[in-house]
């Protein structure tokens, strides 16, 4: 029972899924780096970031 391994598998689950821009407009989700919407085109796009205590 290791509590880091743990720890270690929950940064990658976040990275990998909570790192993402979502589109405001249509809901859409982009790579972080996404500078516009990958389906409606809009650039209002927000950031789900959630930090880890
Ligand atoms: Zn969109």
């Amino acid at each position: 029972m290791s509590m880091f391994a743990e720890q270690e598998t929950w940064n990658i689950v976040y990275n990998r899924v909570l790192n993402k821009k979502i589109c405001r407009r249509c809901g859409a989700l982009n790579s972080p780096r996404a500078v516009k919407c990958r389906r409606c085109k809009s650039y209002n796009l927000r950031t789900r970031k959630i930090k880890i205590r």
